[in-house]
């Protein structure tokens, strides 16, 4: 069975993983990119992950045809390099991730941005398997999003499409974001943007995790700022869900195993927010394959590219 290594760069750990055809993972390893407050440089970790991987496998006869990157950040994935990051992570826009880690390992390589693989990992062997068209949207720190449409994913003229955190949804008086503009949907709907307002009543709750217990309780302020951040998410996804017509909405990050607090009421809340018939047959899930989700994704698009 042919096999192809998967890596996921993100701001804090890269993910490898050895990946057969079917998208099975048969092999895992994690290293830390920001051990040194990135005075390495990212890419420099993820080179020596990668060669270190690449020799495992091969000492355990495997042969891998080809790597699959996700990447966080803006990735150009037509030359494979970062073209840009919201937020600081130094060093890393421009970096050469595809001709760096082509040259170091002598297979070809593919680089696309980590939501969009995240999509694409789990419409080749997750919930959204076997699904034309799907909305992604992990919410964590920040919002990332992806879009498959007619069973292709949506890359737009570099492979920057799909950056949903960033569409405006507050433009008139909205948060100011990181990117430089105002009311963009991740500054409104993303964990941090709940954990910001959670804290400013009580500072013990300081995570997604302690709002949605203190929800569980019965704490009827709380249960209030959820419902305003649901509202949030669903405004921006009634948006999208008139554009892309999709049928699937995957939810990833942490806050994605709330089903109860969290994807029952917005699904609720989307369903009723967009015109009738685009509701009809429309589901909302949890995504399901984790920490797996991008370096699957990766080698998918690995393949969908060049094979
Ligand atoms: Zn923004």
């Amino acid at each position: 069975m042919k096999t192809y290594l998967g890596i996921d760069i993100g701001g804090t750990a890269v993910k490898l993983g050895l990946v057969t055809e079917d998208g099975q993972v048969l092999k895992r390893a994690e290293t830390s990119v920001s051990f040194d407050n990135y005075q390495t440089p990212i890419l420099d970790t993820v080179r020596k992950a990668a060669a270190q991987m690449l020799a495992e496998c091969r000492a355990e006869g495997y042969e891998p045809a080809g790597v699959g990157v996700s990447a966080t950040g803006q990735i150009d994935s037509s030359q494979g390099v970062v073209a840009g990051t919201c937020g600081s992570l130094p060093g890393w826009p421009g970096a050469p991730i595809r001709a760096a880690l082509e040259a170091d390992l002598g297979l070809p390589v593919t680089v696309a941005n980590d939501a969009n693989c995240m999509i694409l990992g789990e419409a080749w062997v997750g919930a959204a398997k076997g699904c034309t068209d799907v909305l992604g949207v992990t919410i964590g720190t920040g919002l990332g999003g992806g879009v498959i449409t007619g069973g292709r994913l949506l890359e737009g003229a570099r492979g920057l499409g799909g950056e949903l955190g960033h569409m405006r949804i507050h433009a008139a008086h909205g948060e100011p974001c990181t990117c430089g503009a105002v009311g963009c949907w991740e500054r409104h709907a993303s964990t941090s943007a709940l954990v910001r307002r959670a804290v400013k009543m009580d500072p013990a709750l300081d995570s997604g995790r302690a709002i949605f217990a203190a929800a569980q309780q019965g704490n009827a302020a709380v249960q209030q700022l959820l419902d305003d951040w649901i509202g949030e998410i669903a405004e921006g996804l009634a948006g999208l869900v008139h554009l892309f017509n999709p049928q699937l909405i995957l939810i990833g990050g942490g806050v994605s195993s709330q089903q109860e607090l969290l994807i029952e009421p917005l699904a609720r809340q989307v369903k009723a927010g967009v015109m009738p018939a685009f509701a009809q047959g429309l589901e909302i899930r949890p995504a399901a394959l984790a920490n797996d989700a991008g370096l699957v994704g990766a080698v998918r698009y690995f393949l969908d590219s060049k094979h």
